[in-house]
């Protein structure tokens, strides 16, 4: 997915505002009636209806009608909300160009105020195959109801507080550096994708290397679950770090020893099929050196390790990663892993392996730092007093990411390019990127796009309607009259809707 950050520019105070509360009323409502959103919104005259039209427009929102009318954020609105959490709290100043796409995210550089390159990761749970998903969207959403953005949330708090743990247990994994919603921003690993590397000095020695991380994390009482040459960074001195963390289990998970062996096979397959490891040791160590010798002595089992379940326990409680958090992302691996793994959808389902051909899709991974362009002070959109509004509201059905105070800095910039289809001088080649731009959006909200067009007139005009009416009520007090799809909401003292809209009355 290309990631056109030029809009966020663009987005005005209100549109942010707005933004938010299509967010906080997902918190109880797949989608989110517009009436609710105005309500926590707030804004004077009906507001809120023009905002939501420019949203629809620039596809950080959604407008379906199927149950009743309402709306939801793409996940483009939703990383724009992280994004600029981020920017706000100093983390980094400008975006830059994708570096990787993974199964279920996309990869970015971005950039601090000091010109240091960091890595973005921006989950994306759900962006797998239609059947893939409809398999896991039938298990979380219908039994559970639970939501893409929570479950990518999920994901990616997982993924920094394993991240953060094991760099402090000495673990060789990128720096973690902050999280908000979907999006873990960690140090940039200088090195590649094993699986992009053809030939290593001393495979041999990687390969002990590579293995003995899949042991030592068991002894720490965890199992990795997606150890391959995709999840393998290697750098020119043959350094190893391993990253991709948001499907690890414990030792103790009921599949424990066939997800310890996957990830051990995974290694001797790759390493034997690339490296010619087995053959290797055939011709130079005739005695000992044959596959089955191989195999039987270097092979680790997961009953010969001496595993310590809840190691790290208190590390990943310590970033705010809960038991709870883990049981549920594990529903969503378990619930739809039958499916994934089924044969009938192995033509469907996207590996790591089928995304990601070595020769077809090689990623660059050098840093680019003209790709990077600071925006002009002129540029500058951020507003200091908006900066609550974009934090996530903390007394919510699900977990905020993060429990600390939050510093926000006034004067930080964002700019974007994507670094592929700039000019060469970086910038972007639409002056008027946030108001035309055709913002992407990623594969799974292609539908909505086509859907989006096709109601778009109908739309607008429902819009303008729900605004003159949300006009007339805020000056005659008349009440509003439903319409036969419009939710009703009677906001009683104790229902959560008015405990949203008393929240947003504090921004
Ligand atoms: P997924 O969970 O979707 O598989 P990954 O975390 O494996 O995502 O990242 C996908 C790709 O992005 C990796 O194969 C790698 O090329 C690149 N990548 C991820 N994290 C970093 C990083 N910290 N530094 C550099 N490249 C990275
Ligand atoms: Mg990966």
């Amino acid at each position: 997915m290309k990631l056109d950050v030029d809009a966020l520019r663009y987005l005005s105070k209100d549109d942010f505002r707005v933004l938010t509360a299509v967010e906080m009323g997902m918190r109880n409502h797949e989608i989110v009636p517009a009436e609710l959103v105005d309500r926590i919104a707030g804004l004077k005259h009906g507001g809120t209806y023009k905002v939501l039209k420019n949203l629809l427009k620039n596809k950080l929102v959604h407008h379906d009608s199927s149950k009743y009318d309402g709306f939801r954020l793409t996940y483009l609105g939703y990383d724009f909300l992280a994004i600029k959490t981020l920017v706000n709290r100093g983390v980094f100043s400008a975006v830059g160009r994708q570096i990787g796409v993974g199964k279920e995210s996309d990869i970015f550089e971005v950039a601090t105020e000091d010109g240091t390159i960091l890595a973005m990761k921006l989950h994306r749970l759900g962006r797998v195959s239609f059947r893939a998903v409809k398999a896991k969207r039938d298990y979380l959403l219908h039994r559970n109801s639970y939501n893409w953005l929570y479950l990518s949330r999920l994901a990616a708090l997982k993924e920094y507080a394993f991240m953060k743990a094991l760099g402090e247990h000495g673990f060789p994994v990128p720096t973690a550096v902050d999280c908000n919603r979907h999006c873990v921003i960690m140090s940039l690993v200088n090195g590649y994708p094993l699986v992009q590397v053809k030939q290593l000095q001393n495979p041999d020695e990687v390969f002990e290397t590579v293995l003995g991380l899949i042991v030592r994390l068991a002894e720490h009482g965890l199992i990795h679950c997606d150890f391959n040459e995709f999840n393998i960074m290697i750098d020119d001195n043959e350094e190893v770090t391993m990253i991709d963390f948001p499907q690890m289990v414990s030792v103790s998970h009921r599949n424990a020893e066939m997800y310890f062996d996957r990830d051990v096979e995974c290694i001797f397959k790759f390493f034997r099929k690339r490296f010619n490891l087995s053959g290797h040791e055939d011709e130079d160590d005739n005695d000992d050196g044959s596959e089955s010798d191989l195999e039987s002595n270097s092979r680790p089992t997961f009953s010969s390790i001496t595993k310590s379940s809840g190691f790290l326990d208190k590390e990943l409680a310590a970033s705010g990663f809960t038991r709870r958090d883990q049981d549920d992302i594990e529903k969503y691996i378990d619930g739809g892993g039958e499916e994934i793994d089924g044969p009938d959808s192995n033509d469907e389902v996207p590996s790591d392996q089928e995304e990601q051909d070595p020769d077809e899709n090689h990623i660059p991974l050098a840093v680019n730092m003209n790709a990077l362009h600071l925006a002009d002070q002129h540029d500058f959109l951020m507003h200091s007093n908006d900066k609550d509004a974009l934090e996530e509201p903390q007394h919510s059905m699900i977990p905020s990411t993060t429990s600390e105070a939050e510093t926000s800095r006034a004067g930080h910039q964002v700019s974007i390019n994507d670094g592929d289809d700039k000019g060469s001088d970086g910038r972007p080649t639409s002056a008027h990127a946030g108001c035309s731009n055709e913002l992407e959006v990623s594969r799974a909200e292609q539908d909505d796009s086509n859907e989006l067009n096709e109601d778009d007139a109908l739309l607008t005009k429902r819009l303008s309607k729900q605004r003159r009416r949300g006009v007339a009520a805020a000056q005659g007090g008349h009440k509003a009259i439903s319409s036969r799809n419009s939710y009703k909401d009677k906001g009683g003292r104790s229902s959560n809707n008015s405990k949203l809209q008393k929240h947003a009355c504090k921004w």
